[in-house]
């Protein structure tokens, strides 16, 4: 578990995304589980067959894996988008606690609503059905974690997902939450024989949970825990005999299938795929909600600041260019709703005759160019001789223009001698380059970008950065 987060941080340190350091580090868990339950197994009768590993692997993929990523797609993000749209209070979560803090609230609270529902799941009909599902095997080991109906994981993943999207917990409390989750699960239904100690007082182990497995009624309606073992403990379901090894797992009904499709044919498809339907069309209700009153258009960029650049800023620029040998750099970039706006400011020094491959286009990015001072000939034209494609890697493509061409020449370009005041407009896809720069150019340059592909930039972060020493 532990060694899960450390694994979790170094791939986190690395700059790698919060789910994929996530993702890494579930891996590693599912290892060395999967080591310890062969070197030191509880029970080697519950060491898995092939089939066993092949219907686990399946439930494993499809509820455990992919089940969740369409969940998250469809009601999480547009549930997100939705809240920031209509200014939801998205601060009542406790972000100044530290890190651990977070994940331990979010703990305690997500255990509790599972807890909950994890013994109305034992104690009525109607979701027994379901939840019977992770009781049928006969043995448990870490695959047995993602045994679950489609349904009872959609009920669960819910609960522990929207509460907290709805009161604004950070991406990486809600990641290291699942690694957590993920972790403990492979060692709950692990077949690993280590003792717990005083941790059997505090996080749901394999050998609390093995006992929530029996066959037997009065052994199996004990020990709810998910993660945490804290609820059990304070409504008295928790237990652990000391005397005794567990005895059958499963259900009593015995004749109860086993695998996959089997198992999938016991429930009615039809009603699953209302049910599925109607989780996924709550985005779309909630977006329509928005937009009740039909006869005021809405703003296409919804309760957005305004930005401001002073001359100043801009000629602070031009002299960081001049001095430190620079010619694009970009101030600031703002999402305006449909698109990004960014501003650039560019200083090109004397140029007697054009440069080799220098023709420029950007395949995404429009550009307006007002020329602020200097003189120089510019060639305009989208039909670009020899393209060349911009290496996906270069500044210019990541942070000013996105993809794009490189061109040995315009065929039938146009040329235009620019001067100060001059303006100055290149749509994307249209090729550009300077054949002559009688002293220099200083231009600013507006970007439009209405595939989002350039990054924001705010007015802080472009005085940060014109305070920052050139890099040599
Ligand atoms: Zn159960
Ligand atoms: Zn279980």
């Amino acid at each position: 578990m532990v060694s899960a987060f450390l694994v979790y941080a170094l791939v986190d340190a690395l700059g790698i995304s919060v789910a994929i350091s996530a993702y890494v580090a579930v891996v590693f868990g599912a290892g060395v589980v999967t080591v310890l339950e062969f070197v030191i197994p509880y029970d080697r009768s519950w060491q898995p067959d092939r089939r066993d590993v092949k219907n686990d692997l399946i439930f494993m993929v499809t509820v455990q894996m992919v089940l969740p990523q369409i969940l998250t797609l469809l009601v999480g993000i547009g549930l997100i988008k939705y809240l920031r749209a209509t200014e939801w209070p998205i601060a009542l979560w406790p972000h100044e606690l530290p890190l651990v803090g977070q994940v331990a609230l979010m703990l305690l609270v997500a255990e509790l609503f599972r807890y909950w529902l994890h013994v109305a799941s034992h104690n009525t009909n109607f979701l027994w059905r379901f939840h019977a599902v992770h009781h049928s095997p006969h043995k448990l080991y870490w695959l047995n974690v993602g045994h679950f109906h489609p349904v009872e994981k959609a009920v669960q993943y819910m609960l522990d997902m929207l509460p907290f999207i709805l009161v604004g917990v950070s991406e990486t409390v809600l990641a290291l939450y699942f690694v957590f989750y993920a972790v403990n699960g492979f060692f709950q239904h692990s077949n690993v024989d280590a003792r717990y100690g005083v941790l059997n007082y505090v996080v749901s182990g394999a050998e609390l949970h093995r006992w929530h497995h029996s066959k037997r009624i009065e052994e199996s309606n004990r020990n709810y825990g998910n993660n945490l073992i804290l609820w059990d403990l304070i409504f008295g379901s928790w237990f652990l005999p000391r005397d005794r090894r567990v005895g059958e797992l499963g259900l009593m009904n015995r004749s109860y299938p086993l695998d996959f499709t089997s198992q999938a044919r016991r429930f009615d498809m039809k009603k699953l795929l209302i049910v599925v339907a109607a989780v996924a069309s709550v985005p779309t209700v909630l977006s329509a909600q928005q937009r009740l009153n039909p006869t005021e258009p809405q703003p296409s960029c919804y309760m957005c600041e305004g930005g401001y650049v002073p001359v100043a800023e801009i000629e602070a620029y031009t002299a960081k260019a001049m001095a430190e040998g620079l010619t694009d750099q970009q101030i600031p970039a703002h999402d305006i709703g449909k698109g990004n706006v960014g501003i650039g400011v560019v200083y090109r020094g004397k140029l007697d005759e054009p440069r080799a491959n220098s023709v420029a286009e950007h395949d995404l990015v429009s550009e307006v160019y007002h020329v602020i001072s200097g003189s120089a000939t510019i060639v305009l034209g989208p039909d670009i001789v020899d393209r060349q494609r911009r290496s996906a890697t270069m500044q210019t493509v990541i942070e000013f223009n996105g993809p794009g061409n490189g061109g040995a020449d315009i065929r039938n370009g146009v040329a235009y001698d620019i001067k100060a005041g001059d303006v100055v407009i290149i749509p994307a896809g249209t090729g550009h380059w300077f054949q002559k720069i009688d002293d220099h150019i200083n231009y600013l340059m507006v970007r439009f970008d209405p595939d989002k592909v350039t990054p924001l930039r705010d007015e802080e972060r472009s005085r940060e950065y014109l305070s920052t020493p050139p890099r040599r």
